[in-house]
């Protein structure tokens, strides 16, 4: 196997820990990226010295997970580099594990997921550790289990996910025992936290070769069926998302029947639950492209989500976004707030204080909406 090109910085932290005679080796997903000639340079180490030794031999160090012997390491220019303890994980319930360390980089290995990310590099002595054969499964596009499969997944049901993610992220097969497991054991993701499957789902968008395809996987390994039941129910046609932007948010919605309910299970933010709220709400009431008063209406009405409706697609096709363009050339009053008059100015023409103020400058806005050239203070005036 070849010789890895491992940054400076990384180095200098594996020979800082061999020096103190801790074992040391580059893991996980930049090793799988650069042995499939992909630009990675975030490389994990994974280490013999117990957490409080990396803490004692570093000045600068982050506990990130130090539950699980995860310390970062921040170099001279204040990047954090993940150092690992060697662990063994000895008791799991598909969600969390209870961890041992003062094992080898053997047993390290075997509680890694999938073989491809089992493969480990010692960066100083040039010795590689594959003992699942993930070179092997790198040239045969192979997603498979480390060790068997139906155990994997029950100790990690998150597994069957990432399995989904790497799949549709490196165009590779899912090896045929490792994906009847994921699909025997599709009902652990229940158990899964609402972060965990969200972070897989969103993760999967943005790194899918072909977004289409990850969808599928979703589908057909029954994950759609437990975390998504609303997905593919929409006006989207599945193949249509492949023209999107990898915009998560935005591609969940586009799928989904029901978005916001869809969101509010994955715990999204409430900015993104009221984005896909607006999506499920106006995507079936597009304005007629030759009715500028329709269009200036319907523009007022989505307000901030105006975009994100001419970015999905629609039976008019690119002809609105073109309408749209000319009549936001124009700048026209679209709000309240572009009005010629304010509420004050409603109270000192007479208005009573109150909702009649609200009222008032909702009709007005109504009537500008019709004709911007009635966006005067005058002429608005007139009218109350
Ligand atoms: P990515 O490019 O998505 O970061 P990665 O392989 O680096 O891919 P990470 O989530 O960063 O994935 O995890 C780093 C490594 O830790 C993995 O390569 C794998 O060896 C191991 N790992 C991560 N999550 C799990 C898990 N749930 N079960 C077993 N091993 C895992
Ligand atoms: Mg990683």
């Amino acid at each position: 196997m070849a010789e890895l090109q491992i940054p400076a910085d990384v180095l200098k932290i594996a020979k800082r820990l061999e020096d103190a005679g801790f074992e040391t080796w580059c893991v996980g997903g930049a090793v799988r990226d650069n042995l499939l000639g992909l630009p990675n340079h975030d490389f994990d180490l994974t280490t013999a010295a117990p957490p409080p030794e990396v803490q004692k031999l570093f000045k600068r160090t982050i506990p990130v997970g130090i539950e699980h012997g995860t310390v970062a390491v921040l170099d001279a220019n204040g990047q954090p580099h993940e150092v690992t303890t060697f662990r063994k994980d000895i008791q799991t319930d598909g969600r969390h594990a209870v961890v041992e360390f003062g094992v080898s980089i053997m047993d390290d290995l075997a509680r890694r997921d999938f073989t491809i990310n089992a493969i480990a590099y010692h960066p100083l002595r040039h010795e590689w550790r594959d003992p699942f054969q993930g070179e092997q499964d790198l040239a045969k596009k192979l997603i498979r289990s480390v060790g068997d499969p139906n155990w994997r997944f029950q100790e990690d049901y998150l597994r069957i996910l990432r399995a989904l993610r790497f799949s549709a992220r490196f165009e590779f097969r899912i090896h045929p025992r490792t994906l009847e497991a994921a699909k025997a054991n599709i009902q652990g993701l229940a158990q899964l936290s609402a972060e965990r499957v969200r972070d897989e789902w969103f993760k999967g968008i943005l790194t899918a070769k072909k977004l289409s395809k990850f969808v599928a996987l979703w589908v057909d390994s029954g994950a759609k069926r437990i975390w998504l039941p609303e997905l593919g129910a929409g006006s989207g046609e599945p193949g249509a998302v492949d023209k999107l932007p990898r915009d998560p948010v935005l591609i969940t919605a586009y799928l989904a029947k029901d978005p916001a309910s869809l969101l509010i299970r994955l715990k999204c933010s409430s900015k993104d639950i009221e984005r896909g709220r607006a999506i499920g709400k106006w995507r079936d009431h597009y304005p007629d492209v030759k009715d500028p008063v329709a269009i200036r209406r319907w523009l007022s009405a989505v307000g901030e989500y105006a975009d994100d409706l001419l970015t999905l697609p629609r039976p008019s096709g690119s002809q609105l976004q073109d309408s749209v363009a000319k009549i936001r050339a124009k700048n026209p009053p679209l709000g309240l707030k572009d009005l010629a008059v304010r509420g004050d100015d409603l109270i000192a023409a007479g208005v009573r204080a109150g909702p009649d103020v609200g009222e008032t400058l909702a009709r007005l806005l109504e009537e500008v909406l019709e004709d911007p050239a009635r966006n005067t203070k005058d002429y608005l005036l007139s009218r109350v």
